[in-house]
């Protein structure tokens, strides 16, 4: 008798837990519907792919050598360190690599966090995607961004770039992102990096921070390092020293072939809950919008934020 009130009390255990984790809501619903940043001082919190933004800033939608994209996302927000990134870098590509300005693709959420749909990083504040396309002569439309679809670099039937949309623009831009200290990696299709290996001369150690990656054939992808002081912010492993050229070839032959027949498609992930972000996240969730505070003391401050220590396997 015991015996079987202990399984039953096991059953109501798991049935009961089974359910709160269903009731837990997904945290990308959450951070989805926060429509203005948390007027806290500035703060990535966690890690790319597990943590949220204190204080965000948005992008200016334009500027002289940038336009941002989809509007209607609502994802041109960012540390203030990154929109500082990315107005000098479009300045410079501008002014000295033939690349007419930037057009700025996501970068986070007003609060950051996980996204309904997209991105497993972008969550906080210092992820963005760039197009490999130049932006054009005028001031796009807020009809004319929502609707932008670049081309890729890519010829489908070869997996490497399309010659004919190669540009040496595209090579000069890449190496001065790559070198900028700020920057940690820059992820582009495994096509993208062997063109770069190709054609790159002289010193080749900015070719390390450059990644092969699925996708990213059409835009890069920005990373930046965790701003100095940031505690909160959860560094990523730094990348090695050599530039990576050598081995792309498992890219082309296996992971970016089709799928053998018949093969099961990979398990989708669950979606993060709350209690899987740092816990700092709940407050930057739920802090008065409003202009991110400059250490002005006018706003919350986050106090003793623990330092993360799980880090995702991604
Ligand atoms: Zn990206």
């Amino acid at each position: 008798m015991g015996q079987l009130w202990r399984w039953v009390l096991a059953v109501a255990a798991l049935l009961l837990w089974g359910t709160a984790a269903l009731a837990e809501p997904a945290a990308r619903d959450l951070f989805g519907q926060a429509r203005e940043p948390a007027a806290m001082a500035s703060a990535s919190i966690g890690f790319y792919s597990r943590g949220c933004l204190a204080g965000g800033v948005a992008m200016p939608r334009d500027g002289p050598t940038w336009q941002t994209t989809r509007p209607a996302r609502h994802r041109s927000f960012g540390h203030p360190a990154m929109i500082d990134l990315l107005e000098r870098l479009s300045a410079q590509a501008a002014a000295q690599d033939g690349w007419p300005g930037f057009l700025v693709a996501d970068i986070a959420q007003p609060r950051g966090g996980p996204m309904t749909n997209g991105h497993a990083s972008h969550q906080i504040g210092l992820d963005a995607d760039v197009y490999l396309t130049p932006m054009p002569d005028h001031r796009m439309s807020d009809a004319e961004r929502d609707a932008i679809d670049p081309p890729s670099l890519i010829d489908a039937r070869t997996l490497r770039v399309d010659p004919a949309r190669w540009r040496p623009e595209h090579y000069r831009l890449l190496r001065r992102v790559a070198l900028a200290p700020e920057v940690e990696r820059i992820f582009v299709h495994p096509g993208i990096k062997e063109k770069l290996c190709a054609v790159a001369s002289g010193d080749r150690g900015w070719l390390a921070k450059v990644r092969p990656m699925y996708g990213h054939d059409y835009h890069f992808h920005i990373r930046m390092r965790c701003p100095p002081g940031a505690t909160a912010c959860e560094s990523q492993e730094p990348v090695g020293r050599g530039d990576g050229c050598g081995d792309l070839s498992w890219w082309f032959d296996v992971a970016l072939q089709p799928p053998p027949p018949g093969a099961k498609p990979p398990r989708p992930k669950p979606p993060l809950a709350m209690s899987d972000l740092p816990r700092a996240c709940r407050q930057v969730l739920d802090a008065p919008a409003g202009a991110a505070a400059a250490g002005s003391g006018h706003a919350p401050v986050l106090s003793a934020i623990p330092t993360p220590t799980e880090r995702p396997s991604h």
